[in-house]
């Protein structure tokens, strides 16, 4: 074929075309970025082995990595949150799935929640006892369902129904999470001799056992399309009674997300979180007094500590700014930037 001028010039438009289109494409692109927590409490390097805490940061590394992969590929913001957290929930490190506490009956309840920055849609499960990765039940009741929270029995038939797995109850034991109650139900009793022992020589975290109510997991992610999402999940606190609940499945208290502020999880004290509405109050902050969050997070950790509770909270906005704050001695917490750089934390810094 001949190529005349008027081929020549097309083809020029052409190119420029999708040069414009290219750059144009890039300058909308937003960041990608992951935090993720694995629960705050009494950390203390005294109750830590150089073992412990390479499995912790290693598992954290890995929740980062997984959920960035999906960023990477440009899925959402929502995939990447919960490829983090189904990590963290498969590890027996933390206190959801594989590694959630025991109840005061010797049961795991699990409880999970997921938000959309995008749509502000939500979905949540409490008090499920057979579902492997309780966030996918949540997302699925987020996505198939008409509701924004599903609690016990009902919640397990439906996220079975869309095609959730479950396992047997006795997948959810773990040796150490059952000495834990042991404890627990002893100090309960009065005997103090219930700690009488060297937390270094349990291989979960370095928390102390009179620590009941920690080792929530949970994410928050912004995608290439400058949307968030946030998750959490956990099994509560030990030697939990019949039916509670905490923060952590209840959109507002340890979840929530808005693209216009910031998406929020987190982990403590969940009665506390609960009566602060601790994740929305983040989000309020920001939108009404028009403060960063980093400065947010800040002020609502310290409102948490003079009513009495403690915990963390993480926190990120669509610019990528991200906030990791805790009134205890620790937080397993980290994230990943948009390059694949991963920093993880334990202790205060
Ligand atoms: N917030 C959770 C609850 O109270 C516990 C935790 O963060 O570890 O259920």
């Amino acid at each position: 074929m001949k190529i005349t001028i008027k081929h020549y010039l097309l083809f020029t438009l052409l190119f420029s075309v999708s040069a414009i289109k290219a750059q144009r494409f890039a300058e909308n692109q937003s960041k990608i970025v992951l935090v993720v927590h694995g629960g705050a409490g009494t950390i203390n390097k005294k109750n830590m082995t150089p073992e412990k805490e390479a499995n912790y940061k290693a598992a954290l590394t890995l929740a980062l990595q997984k959920g960035f992969n999906e960023l990477k590929l440009g899925k959402s913001a929502l995939d990447a949150v919960q490829a983090a957290v189904n990590v963290m929930e498969d590890s027996p490190l933390f206190n959801a799935g594989k590694g959630a506490v025991f109840t005061n009956e010797g049961k795991n309840e699990l409880d999970a929640s997921i938000m959309d920055g995008r749509t502000l849609k939500a979905g949540a499960v409490a008090g499920v006892t057979s579902l492997k990765n309780p966030v996918n039940a949540a997302r699925a009741v987020m996505e198939k369902s008409q509701h924004v929270m599903m609690v016990g029995k009902g919640a397990e038939i439906f996220a079975t129904s869309q095609g959730c797995e479950t396992v047997p109850t006795s997948y959810f034991f773990t040796q150490e999470r059952w000495q834990q109650l042991e404890r627990a139900k002893k100090s309960e009793m009065g005997d103090r001799s219930a700690y009488n022992f060297d937390p270094r020589e349990s291989m979960i975290s370095g928390v102390s056992d009179e620590d009941k109510k920690f080792g929530t997991v949970g994410a928050v992610a912004l995608d290439i399309n400058g949307d968030l999402a946030a998750a959490t999940s956990t099994g509560g606190m030990t030697n939990k009674r019949y039916g509670r609940v905490g923060d952590s499945p209840i959109i507002g208290a340890g979840t929530y997300c808005n693209n216009l502020t910031a998406g929020i999880s987190c982990t403590g004290w969940g009665e506390y979180y609960i009566r602060l509405a601790i994740a929305n109050r983040v989000s309020n902050l920001i939108e009404f007094k028009n403060i960063s969050v980093e400065e947010a997070t800040k002020q609502v950790i310290s409102e948490l500590g003079n009513l009495g509770g403690d915990g963390g909270i993480i926190a990120l906005d669509q610019k990528g700014n991200v906030a990791m704050d805790f009134n205890t001695s620790g937080m397993y917490r980290g994230t990943i930037d948009e390059n694949g750089n991963v920093s993880v934390y334990i202790f205060k810094n």
